[in-house]
């Protein structure tokens, strides 16, 4: 099974896409994740990431594709992945669909996860007093919000064009949102799904 989860910053797609890879079976891959673990590193590139990380901004398609290209030749992915965050560019878009065509492997579902802006700033703003991340502050929470707007919400369009847009209701517990989702997936999936990522085929 092979997933995508978009969502604008503070939906929740972190948590949820955690719970749905323990429940498939399956890596849940989180460029935000990747980008935080490298960018302690002492090295030009980590040095980079930090700098954009920090202003809200979006890290190069082309790190951004290599890392991404890297993680999914793992074994681990074999069996399927979700991928949280990324794409997030319609570059992003194109290079993933081509790496994905060239191993006969293409996506199954993306999620969409829904949030209003009112409630998504003000998760972020109390994850800001609780969690402390670096990039939870007023200021960068208004250009990630914008990035998000402007640069990866037409990209639900284009995955609503190919068939493969799920919308789910990210407002409520956590429970409550990832049962939603679970929801979602198997049906649209036609079966129910366990394992890694292997579809068994409902018989009625
Ligand atoms: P959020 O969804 O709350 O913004 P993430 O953890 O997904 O948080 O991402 C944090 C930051 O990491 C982003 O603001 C961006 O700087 C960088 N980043 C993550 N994924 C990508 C991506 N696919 N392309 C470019 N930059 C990314």
């Amino acid at each position: 099974m092979r997933l995508l989860i978009m969502g604008p910053p503070g939906a929740g797609k972190g948590t949820q896409a955690k719970l749905i890879g323990e429940h498939y079976g399956i890596p849940a891959i989180s460029t935000g994740d990747i980008f935080r673990a490298m960018k302690t590193a002492d090295t030009p590139l980590a040095q980079q990431v930090r700098e954009i990380m920090s202003s809200g901004g979006y890290v190069s398609d082309e790190i951004t594709n290599r890392i991404v290209a890297e993680r999914l030749a793992e074994p681990d992915c074999d069996g399927g992945f979700l991928l949280d965050g990324y794409p997030r560019t319609i570059a992003q878009v194109e290079t993933l669909d081509a790496a994905l065509a060239e191993r006969g492997t293409p996506l199954d579902v993306v999620l969409s996860l829904q949030a209003d802006e009112d409630e998504v700033v003000s998760r972020l703003l109390k994850r800001a007093e609780t969690e402390g991340r670096a990039d939870d502050n007023e200021e960068t929470i208004r250009v990630r919000q914008h990035m998000y707007a402007e640069q990866t919400a037409p990209l639900l369009e284009i995955y609503r064009g190919q068939g493969l847009l799920v919308e789910v209701d990210g407002l409520g517990d956590v429970e409550e949102v990832s049962g939603r989702l679970f929801a979602a997936l198997d049906e649209k999936l036609g079966g129910s799904t366990v394992g890694h990522g292997e579809l068994i085929e409902d018989p009625s």
